[in-house]
């Protein structure tokens, strides 16, 4: 599979049309930010003649406004004076640092430990469900402009959070009888060789009961589809499955599909078709993003797409306070709205999407809608997942705020208490 990154971005950009102009913008935000397409993004995905506004071209590939004026103004200035590499790394790192790179507090928080020892790469946040970052699929076969993990890709330290040992796993969940679900995720856990994906599943199978279900948060159908198909350890992967189902686990690909025209080309619809018929299940999530996914007609053509190729629609994320999420980030009441139009051009069996949800630091936030309450108006939320289970399914205000993009940004109702909040680690 051949990638564009750096360099190689540019070039792309430049042999498939886009003027020199944005060729420079490319260059600064790509000394900043992760930038990597492949060929099936490039050659499949990508309308080139309704660049740059085609949203895929928006999903993958650099926009100045990615990067705050001064930052841009700054990196511009030292590439265009042909500055040493050394210190455009060292202004590139200030910058990154400057664009909350670890939201949610990510690297500190939920990491569990056992025999007293910290385990980096698990997260345990929720009593039911153990996130995994295997250390070989801390990386993805294309990136996202608007990747809340874009920080591990740009520095190797990042790694510290990943697992290296299957048998730590194994290990914990002895521990923990309570993990139902054990999601692997990334980076793309799918960038891994089949072989390294069954060193990490088998003792799943055969030294635990009571993790149940196996998830696979990939974006590996939008962004790779031969690695179901045609790729070399394909049927590998299939076979993997099947034994897990035949096990008795049930075993869920966690698609990211952001756009309609991700669920088209013949590859994807064959992939899922490969993958369902193993046994496996596809539930599909994704942020809700400006210029790439802001339009109610591309979600409900996506939900409608995902039921006829039997993949199940899940969550419509809100996107994250991070990296360039001033570019790709909207107020939760246009978020709310998005919503609701996109819901009522779908039937029943679409509306299994959640959304818009926001994955904060108390646990996952639904917001329901706005109302009136006591002459004030309000937004409606409720926790879907919760560091306090008691929170879970109860409903409560917060101001209507326009304006507001994430949780932390929300404010009591005037005659509300504060709004629930971090509580500290309890595992
Ligand atoms: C979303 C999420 C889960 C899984 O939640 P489900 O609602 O069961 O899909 C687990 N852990 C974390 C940290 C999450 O954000
Ligand atoms: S596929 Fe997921 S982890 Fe990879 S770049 Fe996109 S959002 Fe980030």
């Amino acid at each position: 599979m051949k990638h564009y990154a750096n360099e190689r971005l540019a070039q792309l950009a430049r042999d498939r049309g886009m003027p020199d102009e944005y060729v420079r913008d490319l260059r600064v935000v790509s000394s900043v930010l992760p930038f990597k397409v492949n060929e099936y993004v490039a050659d499949e995905l990508i309308d080139w003649s309704a660049a740059p506004d085609d949203p895929i071209f928006r999903l993958t590939f650099p926009h100045r406004d990615m990067l705050p004026a001064p930052v841009f103004d700054r990196m511009a200035a030292l590439l265009d004076a042909g500055a040493p590499r050394a210190e455009l790394r060292a202004a590139a790192t200030a910058a990154q640092l400057d664009l909350n790179p670890h939201p949610g507090g990510q690297l500190e928080a939920n990491v569990p430990t056992l025999d007293g020892r910290r385990l980096d790469g698990l997260q345990h946040k929720y009593a039911e469900t153990v996130l995994v970052f295997p250390s070989q699929g801390q990386t993805c076969h294309s990136y996202c402009g608007y990747c809340f993990r874009w920080a591990q890709f740009v520095s190797q330290d990042e790694l510290r959070q990943a697992l290296r040992d299957p048998a730590d796993l194994t290990g914990y969940l002895a521990h923990h009888p309570e993990v139902t679900d054990v999601l692997f995720t990334g980076g793309d856990p799918m960038i891994m060789r089949t072989e390294v994906v069954r060193r990490w599943v088998e003792p799943l199978l055969e030294r635990t009961d009571t993790a149940r279900t196996l998830r696979f948060g990939t974006k590996a159908l939008s962004y790779w589809p031969a690695r179901f198909t045609t790729g070399p350890d394909a049927d590998d992967l299939l076979r993997l499955f099947e034994e897990c189902v035949a096990r008795g686990r049930h075993v869920a690909l966690m698609a990211h599909f952001s756009h309609p025209r991700e669920l088209e080309t013949d590859a994807v619809r064959e992939a899922i078709a490969r993958i369902r018929a193993t046994g496996a299940e596809v539930r599909a999530q994704a942020p809700l993003v400006a210029h790439v996914n802001d339009d109610p007609a591309a979600w409900s053509r996506m939900w409608q797409l995902q039921v006829e190729l039997g993949v199940i629609p899940y969550y419509m994320f809100v996107e994250r306070d991070t990296g360039a999420s001033s570019y790709f980030g909207l107020p939760l009441a246009r978020a709310l709205d998005i919503y609701r139009e996109a819901v009522r051009g779908v039937s029943g069996l679409a509306r299994t999407a959640r959304g818009p949800v926001m994955s904060a630091a108390p646990g996952k936030v639904m917001l329901h809608g706005t109302t009136e309450v006591a002459g004030e108006r309000a937004f409606v939320l409720s926790f879907l997942q919760a560091r306090r289970p008691e929170w879970v399914g109860r409903p409560f205000f917060a101001a209507y705020d326009e304006h507001a993009q994430w949780y932390d940004e929300l404010k009591p109702v005037s005659f509300g208490t504060t709004l629930p909040s971090y509580a500290g680690d309890q595992w």
